[in-house]
């Protein structure tokens, strides 16, 4: 059975963004970026570039998802600067375990490291997850082929998104 339906590649931004807002989702999918005029992503970019250098070798997979580093055990380590988005961090790192297990490779834990904050959690993939992530790639396709964004949608998270004043302006 192929990965993706009409092999339609998803990365782990996109899964990432489907859990943030199906809005900055279809926005990133259709060309509109604005992430270069964002402080925070520069920020981002900065620690991703200097911490847990000795272990990471950014893997890209197929041109589709780019992984900081698989340990021995084979266990995915994914590098992020904030928890703010903690639960799209989740769902991007079993994205990448999923999509490693569906070319055969037998991954089953995430390692996500903040840097900042000295911490790291761990996360057990599982058919659950499994089922949360096919859902969520099938639905990142349908979003991908809306004509018109989805609605707006206030929320905390909009505070720091880089699409504000296209939703709210
Ligand atoms: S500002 Fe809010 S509604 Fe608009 S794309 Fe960002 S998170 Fe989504």
């Amino acid at each position: 059975m192929p990965l993706f339906e009409n092999e339609v590649k998803v990365s782990g931004v996109e899964i990432n963004y489907f859990f943030v807002c199906k809005r900055k989702l279809w926005f990133y999918t259709h060309g509109i970026s604005m992430e270069q005029n964002s402080i925070r992503v520069e920020m981002g970019k900065e620690v991703h570039d200097v911490s847990l250098e000795s272990k990471r070798s950014e893997m890209m997979i197929d041109e589709t998802i780019r992984i900081d580093y698989i340990d021995k055990e084979l266990a995915v380590h994914e590098i992020k600067m904030s928890r703010a988005m903690e639960d799209a961090s989740r769902y991007q790192i079993l994205y990448y375990i999923y999509y490693l297990r569906n070319k055969g490779i037998d991954c089953k834990k995430g390692v996500i490291h903040f840097p900042e904050m000295r911490k790291t959690e761990s996360i057990e993939y599982n058919e659950e997850y499994e089922k949360i992530i096919k859902e969520a790639v099938e639905s990142v396709n349908i979003i991908k082929k809306l004509s018109n964004p989805p609605t707006a949608e206030k929320s905390k998270k909009c505070k720091s998104c880089s699409y504000f004043e296209l939703c709210f302006c």
